[in-house]
């Protein structure tokens, strides 16, 4: 790989989960540690204060395992992919943003969030959402039920359009159904991953 160190003989690498994305932390390295990185499949870094390598986790045994390495357009800088063993940053947060390392599902996230804010207003004169749980989690769970039964319809129907409309049906309730229980998008996550061979 062709890397443009800068004057210094450093590269900026950032630092992402390769699986939730989340970038955890910024170091630099020089060529020692890049290859000291590709060896042992551990991110080391080389570190400006101490003016050495430092494999990240070497005392805490946080330790990031490298999934992948890919250089940006120009080849000066890079993004290291990463299965971090615990949380990133030296102040004990996930990442050095103080951010948790969570997936994040982009729209359906926002679509949560905004299901969250309906309940907690309870408007429901003008809200679906907040008139559906007034009613109570059965009637959440019996709309899912409903909406599981037309995608069902339509699939079988062999009707595209219908069935992409009953499916957001499904999927908005359901996820309504999910905060109704407690749950978010992420707890199915982590359960679909421990069944992960
Ligand atoms: P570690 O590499 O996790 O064993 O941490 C060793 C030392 O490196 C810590 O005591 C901090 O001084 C520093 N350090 C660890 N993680 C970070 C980080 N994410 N950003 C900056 N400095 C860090
Ligand atoms: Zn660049
Ligand atoms: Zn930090
Ligand atoms: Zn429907």
């Amino acid at each position: 790989m062709t890397i443009k160190y800068d004057q210094n003989g450093l590269v900026p690498a950032i630092i992402q989960d390769a699986t939730t994305r989340k970038v955890l932390m910024l170091g630099y390295m020089n060529e020692a540690s890049y290859k000291r990185t590709i060896e042992t499949k551990k991110v080391t870094f080389f570190s400006r204060s101490k003016q050495r390598l430092w494999t990240k986790g070497e005392e805490s045994g946080n330790f990031l395992n490298l999934v992948d390495i890919k250089n940006d357009c120009d080849n000066d800088s890079l993004l290291i992919q990463v299965n971090p063993v615990g949380p990133t940053c030296h102040t004990g947060t996930d990442t050095c943003w103080k951010e948790e390392n969570v997936s994040s599902y982009g729209f359906l996230s926002t679509l949560e969030d905004v299901i969250t804010e309906r309940v907690a207003n309870k408007d429901t004169q003008k809200s679906y959402v907040a008139s559906l749980f007034s009613k109570g989690i059965n009637k959440v769970a019996q709309k899912v039920g409903e909406e599981a039964v037309e995608t069902v319809i339509e699939a079988m129907d062999d009707n595209d359009e219908l069935f992409l409309y009953e499916s957001a049906d499904l999927l908005f309730h359901y996820l309504m159904l999910l905060q109704a229980k407690g749950f978010t998008l992420n707890d199915i996550e982590k359960e679909l991953k421990t069944r992960q061979k």
